[in-house]
């Protein structure tokens, strides 16, 4: 399959990891939104929220679970934002499920 997200997993691509377990890798994004900007995704390729269902969803929580720890291991001790944009019109632009953290400093009031 031709997805960066799958090769950056197998270190085909290289990456600055953030995290890693049996199921979850998190990295730091290459253009950063923000001055911290992590990418945490499923091993597993899942293309995006949509092809979430209940087979899958167990790594889902996995994820949520983790995402403070990732934030507070990079230095994110006063808030941050988990974003994840689905499909076209959010102008998803790599099709494996990935949730943005971002911080670092007071963001934006909207979102989109
Ligand atoms: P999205 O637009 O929500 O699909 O987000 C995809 C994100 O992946 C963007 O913020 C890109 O900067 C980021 N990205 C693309 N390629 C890489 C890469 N090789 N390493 C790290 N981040 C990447
Ligand atoms: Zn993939």
């Amino acid at each position: 399959m031709d997805c960066i997200f799958c090769k950056i997993i197998a270190g085909e691509i290289p990456s600055k990891k953030a995290y890693e377990d049996r199921d979850i890798f998190a990295f730091y994004d290459i253009n950063p939104q923000a001055p911290i900007h992590i990418l945490v995704i499923p091993k597993e390729h899942i293309c995006c929220i949509d092809r979430i269902s209940s087979d899958n969803s167990a790594i889902i929580a996995k994820i949520f679970e983790k995402i403070p720890q990732i934030a507070k291991d990079a230095g994110l001790t006063n808030g941050y934002r988990v974003v994840s944009n689905c499909g076209n019109d959010a102008c998803q632009s790599v099709r494996h499920l990935h949730f943005h953290i971002l911080g670092g400093t007071p963001l934006s009031e909207t979102m989109a």
